[in-house]
């Protein structure tokens, strides 16, 4: 007998001098016992812990073309005694007749042995296995075709994006409710947002690869979608997005799917009951105060209010230290304390340390070489840029739901790091953002694009988006931004030991093969529109020189 003597008394099995206990042996060996049986023996005691059991040794012991004698096990009857392969028995007698007879007759020349591999044939493991793989297969396809449903419906609702489909039904109608284990598609790119729709663009457009896009919002576009409200005033869904750059490589790349409205961006502060420019300048110090400075006198007003600091170590330092205390809790300490929940002084230097003040009249919000807003908008663009033959988009879809039914080779994830890792360091803390829109039946609402509210209201800034897109319109639309702890992840908070946290799922990443982690939420980092498009395109030349590399040595 070979197998550990468990769950019984070593001294209550029966002992004779050709009965041996040999124990447990590995699976390698067993072959080696087998080979030298005369027969295999199922003796079973019946009992309620045997009723239900279903010894896989049955087949086994079959395909090894011994003999089988078993007692009266439900699964062991039903079929291999029905269907006369095993011999079965419940009475010492009965079983030492039962061992007699199939060792004369449970062999080759009997036909019985044809019998046992026929009928193996029809539950071999790779049958067993294809069957389960068709069960899993239209199980997931069902669901695909449920979230196609789902997005063909609110592509007709939108009435706008047709063409980003053309042709991805035809391959899923080829062969329905089956998907087909090929790969349909050459890139799985999570997320329609900056950072996947520039890769999925050059990757279809460049590398000529077939990419399936996927996010799991209801539009493409990721943060910076914009779309026509209910009055057909374009807003932005998620608060203003104001497109500025320094580099004139992403412009140009991005100067291929849109046409440009010059938009310089301004921002009035509502301080002490007035509305005056930010970042400060000459003309909010000389409105403040009351005063009639000129711009060769600011560097010694700044001076004046500065308390210099021997270490700059966060951000109320990095303030304080420029503009002293007073300008600092009228225009910043509050307004960091709701955005991040955080005062200045707990969160790093660098959040705020690229807050400018300028001496002059120049009350531009951000000075880049570029500056312009998508002439018909954001969203019009990200369907220029993937209305490409190669590239489909498949709406309302978590990445998880479709990743097995469609195998791709390689994914782009522009998602959240820990969730791509099932939370396994715990959650990375995000600032997120309640938005209220409004619209307002009059041609102007607010004085400026922008008006920061940094002390006394529960919201951080109204946007007036007429200003942004150079939209004329009877009506105006605005929106409210309530700073939140809870909701999308919009700001990763920068907290040292969150950066800890991220190092530990950056080291998970970079030990991922074939998936690339792209953007703000796949890096854990703020970074602006453009920002986002220049590390796509870096991930994207990596992606190219990989295919390169790989054509050549004739892997893909
Ligand atoms: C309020 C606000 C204002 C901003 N203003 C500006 C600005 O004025 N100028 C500027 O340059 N930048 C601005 N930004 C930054 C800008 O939004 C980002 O740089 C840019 O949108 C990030 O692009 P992304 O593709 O990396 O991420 P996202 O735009 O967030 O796209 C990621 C996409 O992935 C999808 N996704 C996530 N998980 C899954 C999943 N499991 N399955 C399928 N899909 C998934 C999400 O639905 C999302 O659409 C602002 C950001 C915010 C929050």
């Amino acid at each position: 007998m070979i197998g550990p003597v468990v769950k019984i008394d070593p001294a209550t099995l029966p002992r004779r001098d050709n009965i041996h206990y040999l124990g447990g042996k590995s699976y390698q060996e067993l072959p080696a016992y087998l080979v030298g049986w005369d027969l295999a023996m199922l003796p079973f005691a019946r009992n309620e812990s045997t009723r239900f059991i279903s010894p896989t040794k049955t087949p086994e012991y079959l395909a090894a073309g011994k003999p089988v004698v078993s007692t009266s096990i439900r699964d062991v009857v039903r079929p291999y005694g029905q269907e006369g392969l095993v011999r079965i028995a419940d009475t010492v007698a009965e079983f030492v007749s039962a061992v007699e007879t199939a060792i004369k007759e449970d062999c080759p020349e009997s036909g019985w042995l044809a019998k046992v591999d026929a009928f193996l044939k029809q539950i071999s493991w790779d049958r067993t296995w294809s069957s389960m793989m068709q069960l899993i297969d239209s199980a997931l396809a069902t669901r695909l075709q449920r979230s196609m449903a789902v997005y063909l419906t609110s592509l007709e609702e939108q009435g706008t994006t047709d063409s980003l489909m053309d042709g991805f039904s035809t391959g899923i109608n080829q062969s329905p409710g089956i998907v087909t284990r090929d790969f349909l598609f050459d890139y799985l790119v999570v997320g329609a947002g900056f950072s996947g729709s520039v890769i999925a663009e050059r990757i279809a457009s460049q590398l000529g690869k077939k990419v399936l896009v996927v996010d799991k919002r209801s539009h493409i576009g990721g943060n910076a979608y914009d779309h026509y409200d209910n009055s057909g005033i374009l807003v932005h869904k998620y608060g203003p997005h104001i497109f500025h750059t320094n580099s004139r490589d992403v412009f140009e790349y991005l100067s291929q799917f849109t046409e440009w409205r010059s938009y310089e961006h301004r921002v009035l502060a509502s301080v002490d009951g007035q509305l005056v420019p930010i970042p400060i300048n000459l003309d909010t110090i000389n409105k403040l105060y009351g005063l009639n400075l000129t711009s060769f006198q600011m560097p010694e007003f700044y001076a004046s209010l500065a308390e210099p600091k021997e270490y700059i170590r966060t951000s109320e330092d990095v303030v304080v230290s420029k503009v002293g205390r007073e300008l600092y809790e009228k225009f910043f300490r509050n307004y960091t304390r709701k955005q991040w929940g955080l005062d200045p002084s707990e969160l790093d230097k660098s959040v705020i340390s690229r807050i400018p003040t300028r001496t002059n009249r120049d009350d531009r919000y951000f000075t880049d070489t570029y500056q312009a807003m998508p002439l018909h908008g954001f969203t019009r663009m990200f369907e220029t840029m993937l209305n490409h033959p190669n590239i489909k988009v498949m709406l309302n879809t978590d990445y998880r739901e479709i990743q097995k039914a469609i195998p791709c080779r390689e994914m782009v994830y522009t998602g959240p790091v820990d969730e791509f890792f099932d939370l396994r360091y715990g959650k990375l803390p995000y600032r997120s953002l309640e938005f209220k829109h409004e619209t307002h039946n009059k041609p102007v609402f607010q004085p400026a694009p922008v008006v920061n509210y940094p002390n006394e209201q529960l919201y951080t800034r109204i946007t007036e988006f007429k200003y942004l897109t150079g939209q004329e319109h009877a009506k105006t639309s605005i929106v409210y931004e309530f700073p939140r702890a809870e909701g999308d992840p919009y700001y990763p908070v920068p907290r040292p030991e969150n950066a800890e946290i991220y190092k530990k799922y950056k080291a998970l990443a970079d030990a991922t093969p074939g998936v690339y982690f792209v953007g703000r939420l796949a890096t854990y980092k703020y970074y602006n529109m453009d920002q986002c498009v220049a590390q796509a395109l870096t991930v994207y030349k990596q992606i190219s020189v990989k295919q390169q590399v790989a054509t050549v040595g004739g892997c893909l």
